[in-house]
């Protein structure tokens, strides 16, 4: 089974996300990696000429544009200036992977989204049909964060996460996330020599969870491994395989095919998509608090009673989304 999911080849996952990070799109000196990024998109090109069905989830945006308005630390010192930052490099992001998927006669498309657009049902659902209708049409989306309104309350603030948002929108068979790292480790590879590749990960549970921490290698992407674990909490959950694996090689999906490593955490069985959309949620307006008859009612899938509340908080109406939890005693 897990050797016929590596490379995610076209016959064991018809639809797949790929998200590529910042430090493999954009050098040290702020610009872009074409040959790299070429080498992918050919990649890319041959899958779907095999049947695959492809989105793409592109940083690079605050990286580019940092580069060119010529702004410190990467242009990440403040919010305003990663909001330039992306409005700048998202123009030039998108010009490169419409040029090279051109190049393969292959029509991209830009979407821009924030954490909002997917948290809200009727938006999510409209995210969901319009990459539905872009990939019948053959188009290769090409997806961001619309990080140039987005502010920080509401914001993914790295793709990672996205990428798993928009594999379940997209109700994708498997999300790779490409990286500067070659997957999960024991411990952090770069402090410590010990430090082992976990390539099967069946269950992401406290012990899992604990092996990560929250910086990106390369300090150009904001994503570390947390937010990797929490995009494969969130993919798994709504029954896609994830996978972290290096993009730091040519070709890195046929590498990985080859050489068999990366991590892979495989997707659990899907509840169906409006609670795979629950579950995958990233903000709640308010929590309630029940005692332990109503928890074993919800439990079962029966209602809750009044009665059974013990405690709310925040403000919320009808549809909104709260958090509700068993009162410790
Ligand atoms: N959306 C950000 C950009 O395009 C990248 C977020 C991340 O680093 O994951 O620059």
């Amino acid at each position: 089974m897990v050797k016929s999911l590596t490379g995610f080849p076209p016959q064991a996952t018809r639809r797949i996300i790929i998200k590529v990070g910042s430090a493999l799109l954009v050098a040290p000196d702020g610009s872009v990696r074409r040959e790299w990024l070429e080498s992918l998109v050919g990649e890319i090109a041959q899958r779907r000429a095999a049947g695959q069905e492809i989105v793409v989830v592109s940083s690079g945006s605050i990286a580019l544009g940092a580069r060119r308005l010529a702004l410190p630390k990467g242009g990440r010192a403040t919010l305003e200036d990663a909001q330039a930052a992306a409005a700048v490099g998202q123009i030039a992001l998108s010009q490169v992977w419409a040029d090279l998927l051109a190049s393969h006669d292959i029509a991209a498309a830009q979407m821009l989204v924030t954490l909002g657009d997917l948290e809200d049902r009727r938006r999510y659902l409209n995210a969901s049909a319009t990459l539905d209708r872009l990939i019948g049409l053959g188009v290769v989306p090409v997806v961001n964060e619309n990080d140039s309104v987005a502010t920080e309350e509401i914001r993914f603030g790295d793709n990672d996460r996205l990428a798993a948002r928009i594999g379940q929108a997209a109700r994708a068979d498997a999300v790779v996330l490409l990286s500067d790292i070659d997957g999960l480790y024991t411990a952090n590879p770069h402090s410590d020599p010990t430090a082992k590749l976990i390539p099967l990960i069946e269950r992401i549970d406290p012990r899992i969870l604990a092996m990560a921490d929250g910086n990106s290698a390369s300090g150009m992407g904001s994503g570390g491994m947390i937010s990797k674990l929490q995009a494969a909490q969130i993919a798994t959950g709504a029954g896609a395989h994830l996978a972290i694996i290096s993009g730091r090689v040519e070709a890195p999906l046929g590498h990985w095919q080859a050489s068999g490593r990366g991590s892979l955490f495989r997707a659990s069985a899907r509840r169906g998509a409006r609670k795979d959309w629950l579950a995958g949620r990233l903000t709640v307006k308010g929590k309630l608090s029940v005692d332990a008859g109503a928890a074993n009612a919800l439990r079962h899938g029966r209602s809750l009673l009044p009665a059974g509340i013990t405690g709310t908080s925040g403000a919320y109406a009808r549809g909104d989304v709260i958090d509700i939890r068993q009162a410790q005693r």
